[in-house]
């Protein structure tokens, strides 16, 4: 489970060192957030794997900050895992009702916190957990980087297959070209529309020997979208 962006949010600094420390030794690439504000532009300018939302923060509340990523589809999909000194049970059930994808109660052991991260990464994306996906006759391996049709390598430039994972992972919606560089391309990226549509040419063309390009469809006026399901 390496090279997943773990984002930190939490306004104490002891407690946020020793959550990176253990984060980073168990191979996670992590990013800190002081508040709410800060954990908002960290969110756009490289969008995390999981968030770790300490409830208690300065400018807003964590439950504040869950409900309004939540709320957002551009990132409605980010996994968030609520950081709280509460242990009563209505909060548990506020957090959850936010939109939190877990909750942690502090104190908590830096193994303890791994194994949940480790869990709603699981659930939200297998191949966060390095597990492959499949669809159809292709099957994505997320450890070897390796895409497989039948018995056969798909032969795809890296762009194509950051597109082409994201797609898997998320089948049967709609994206728009925006959201996909927001979601493939990173947010801070300056790239424009239209590159999007030079990158779903290639996927279909490296698909297409093997029958799989009308997984990628065109959604006219809308965007893309991946299925098995014919258009
Ligand atoms: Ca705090």
């Amino acid at each position: 489970m390496t090279g997943k962006q773990i984002l930190i949010v939490e306004d104490e600094k002891p407690i946020r060192d020793m959550i990176a420390f253990g984060l980073r030794r168990a191979g996670f690439t992590v990013s800190e957030a002081e508040d709410c504000s800060e954990a908002r532009s960290r969110i756009a300018d490289s969008r995390p794997d999981l968030l770790l939302v300490d409830w208690m923060l300065p400018d807003q509340s964590g439950l504040e900050l869950t409900r309004a990523i939540k709320r957002n589809k551009e990132t409605q999909d980010l996994p968030v895992i609520l950081l709280t000194a509460r242990a009563e049970e209505q909060d548990k059930v506020a957090g959850l009702e936010g939109g939190a994808d877990d909750y942690v109660t502090k104190p908590f052991s830096p193994r303890e916190l791994l194994a949940r991260i480790q869990a709603v990464l699981r659930r939200t994306s297998p191949t966060a957990a390095g597990e492959a996906i499949e669809a159809g006759a292709l099957k994505l391996d997320p450890v070897s980087h390796r895409v497989i049709a039948g018995e056969q390598t798909v032969s795809l430039g890296p762009t194509e297959y950051r597109l082409l994972q994201f797609f898997m992972e998320h089948p049967d919606r709609v994206y728009a070209r925006s959201q996909l560089l927001d979601r493939v391309w990173g947010g801070n990226v300056y790239v424009e529309e239209r590159t999007v549509d030079v990158h779903i040419r290639r996927l279909r063309k490296a698909l297409e020997p093997f029958a799989c390009d009308s997984l990628v469809q065109t959604v006219r006026g809308s965007g893309y979208r991946f299925s098995t399901r014919p258009e």
